[in-house]
């Protein structure tokens, strides 16, 4: 807006905090500000927040009526101009009643996602109709004029000031949604949630302000203009910084991170608040320059330049928080980031701290009584006793979930873990083939390890998510008479040559999650299986293609998804197993539902999440990562029929995290051999 009438050559003043602050609460006479009515020459306008979107302050609503009064005039040095107030409702509406028949701005504009959580992309801006004539609009689009020419510059707009605005086509089917919206909340009402949100937030600042490293040095840092105990001031956001037993910041990229890992989804940086991010962090124009130099940009990564924070880290409360997530977001600080036993203390400089927020917001009448009774009656102690009350419910939520045992778990136990079972895959998303002995490995991964795969009429690969039959079509390789056997149920077998000359050579889009859309190269293995597959599984023009042996095919992947061996380690399967409550579900089959080429025993469950390096037998191996998973671990490998488990489980015990097995690259590209009962060692 300031770009808009800066064009006009309109003057533009900021009013830094502070300053505003002083203006305001200045106790000249208001009358001396009266405005002439008949003298006005100008308009001006006053904009701000209702609240702060970064630190979750709530500025004064009597400023409306103070700027009416021309409070601001001695800024402009102007006492023949008109005063406007917008009120930027936007943070402040979402959890908070705004009484307009009490307030009288001229403009208010908010934002609707923020107070319902849905639809995105509309907001309102309410204009007081006795303000409606200074609102001046320059374009047109369709749907907000009376008339108008084309070949001349003449149009007339509509009479109705919204129908003016509402420029194309509106988008309707949002603006049904918002009944359901506010019906929500008026059922709640605005007072109860901004008294939930108030105590949410409260209870967070209050448990950061005392959270102490073992060494004693504060934890967070916190971006707070109130002290945290008066909801007219304060909304339910709270802003901070964590710092490390040292002193350093932790940049909000780290923390960030570490909160997905726990399921919270926090918003880092400036919030796209840039003067408050300033004020907090205490950063320079200068500073900010700079900073944009060495690789800050607006929502970009760049946390900690020079060891000074750019941003910070928000937890804003609605009416959906709960006390469960302020705790979750509190665990995982304390497991991620804080050093040593944490001491819970009231810092020092803090009573001063709130003597001194308090004189400023309570300038105007002021009583040296007031602030000392006001001191004195704390809520440290209540808090104090939630802390307690919480470690509790905390720790038992530690020693139910092997999950974040693992986490704290810093020093692996390395224990013997053997190469328990070998599994490939011929044909990408059929049956398994189960290896005895010992196994090549080849630049691509395990020997005929998905070489094959099935393409249907329109090219595309068939896999189980599609087809779960498929699972039942089981290969077996004879590597001594050279040829793969293919087994249905209720079908003769069907021979298909290993070492067979190509016929001829197809190209098929693989259109599968990972390689969607890459072109694969194959070759086609015949009429005969053609016909076979497609009696099998009950679908027309099947094709079986082999992948080309190309030496100088790029990728060196089979049709793999992503890597070449995926392993699974057995402990992390019975701990899921003893989780699954369901006793009709048939907990052997879960092993084979997650489709593994290795499955490791001996090891502890899930250490295989912390491993870098791995060597089975004489070969080494890196780990590319966790297997994220899908509804295909709900088919049951043996009879294709699909459960719930053990995904549900999965989901819930990791919180949402569907990963299970790891990925492993061979380090070389020269041929190796592994056997069943080879040693694992983990480096
Ligand atoms: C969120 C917010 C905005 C921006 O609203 P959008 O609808 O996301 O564009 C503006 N001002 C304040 C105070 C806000 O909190």
């Amino acid at each position: 807006m300031r770009e808009v009438v800066n064009k006009k050559g309109v003057k533009i003043s900021c009013l830094s905090h502070n300053n505003a602050f002083e203006i305001f609460n200045s106790s000249k006479s208001m009358n001396s500000y009266q405005q002439q009515n008949n003298s006005i020459k100008s308009n001006s306008l006053f904009a701000y927040s209702a609240q702060c979107n970064f630190s979750g302050l709530k500025y004064p609503l009597t400023w409306i009526r103070d700027v009416h009064n021309g409070i601001l005039s001695s800024v402009v040095s102007d006492t023949s101009t008109k005063w406007y107030v917008l009120l930027d409702a936007a943070s402040f509406a979402s959890t908070n009643d705004l009484d307009l028949s009490i307030y009288k701005p001229d403009f208010v504009c908010l934002s609707f996602y923020k107070m319902f959580g849905y639809p995105t992309g509309i907001g309102a801006l309410l204009v007081k109709n006795d303000s409606a004539n200074v609102l001046q609009k320059v374009y047109y689009g369709g749907g907000t004029i009376d008339v108008s020419l084309t070949s001349e510059l003449f149009h007339i707009k509509r009479k109705t000031l919204h129908q003016r605005f509402e420029d194309g086509t509106i988008p309707f089917l949002s603006i049904i949604s918002l009944k359901h919206g506010f019906d929500i909340l008026s059922s709640i009402t605005m007072d109860k949630i901004s008294k939930h949100v108030f105590s949410l937030a409260r209870f967070l600042h209050r448990s950061l302000l005392i959270l102490h490293h073992a060494n004693g040095k504060p934890v967070a840092r916190l971006y707070c203009d109130t002290a945290f105990d008066n909801r007219n001031i304060q909304g339910g956001i709270v802003t901070f910084n964590l710092m490390r037993p040292n002193g350093e910041y932790v940049g909000y990229m780290e923390i960030l991170h570490m909160a997905a890992l726990f399921k919270i989804h926090l918003r880092t940086g400036c919030f796209c608040n840039p003067g408050a991010c300033q004020r907090y962090l205490a950063l320079s124009n200068k500073e900010v320059l700079q900073n944009y130099e060495a690789g800050y940009v607006c929502g970009g990564s760049a946390d900690l330049i020079n060891g000074k924070p750019t941003g910070a880290v928000r937890a804003s409360f609605g009416y959906m928080s709960t006390i469960k997530d302020v705790q979750t977001l509190l665990f995982m600080i304390k497991k991620c980031f804080v050093d040593g036993p944490p001491i819970n203390k009231i810092p020092e400089w803090w009573l001063d701290h709130k003597r001194a927020l308090y004189k400023k917001c309570y300038q105007r009448d002021i009583n040296t009584k007031d602030v000392t009774n006001y001191v004195a009656n704390d809520d440290m102690n209540e808090i104090t006793d939630k802390l307690k009350n919480m470690k509790k419910s905390v720790t038992h939520l530690i020693n139910d979930n092997p999950f974040f045992k693992l986490i704290m778990d810093t020093s692996a136990t390395k224990k013997k873990c053997t190469l328990e079972q070998l599994y490939i895959y011929p044909i990408k998303s059929c049956g398994a083939y189960k290896i005895i002995g010992s196994w090549n490995l080849n630049s691509k991964g395990l020997e005929y390890d998905r070489e094959w795969m099935i393409i249907t009429s329109s090219g595309t690969c068939l896999t189980q998510k599609q087809h779960v039959n498929l699972c039942l079509l089981n290969p077996i390789i004879y590597k001594d008479r050279g040829i793969m056997q293919l087994h249905y149920p209720e079908m003769p077998t069907m021979d298909i040559s290993l070492n067979g000359s190509p016929k001829n050579t197809i190209n098929g889009t693989v259109c599968q999650s990972r390689v969607c859309g890459h072109k694969v190269q194959g070759i086609d293995c015949g009429s005969e299986v053609s016909e076979w597959l497609s009696s099998a599984l009950g679908l027309p023009n099947l094709r079986l293609i082999r992948q080309n042996d190309n030496e100088n095919s790029k990728t060196e992947l089979s049709f793999a998804s992503q890597a070449q061996y995926l392993v699974i380690n057995k402990a992390s399967v019975s701990w899921l197993s003893d989780k699954i409550s369901d006793t009709g579900f048939q907990k052997d089959t879960i092993i084979h539902r997650f489709r593994g080429n290795m499955i490791l025993s001996g090891c502890e469950a899930f250490e295989e999440t912390k491993w870098k390096h791995v060597y089975i037998g004489k070969n080494s191996f890196v780990v590319t990562g966790p297997c994220t998973r899908c509804q295909m671990i709900c088919i049951d490998q043996t009879t294709s029929k699909k459960t719930v488990e053990p995904l549900r489980t999965l989901t819930e015990q990791l919180h949402g995290k569907m990963r299970f097995g790891i990925y492993l690259t061979k380090e070389t590209k020269e041929d190796g051999i592994i056997t069943v009962g080879d040693i694992v060692h983990i480096l």
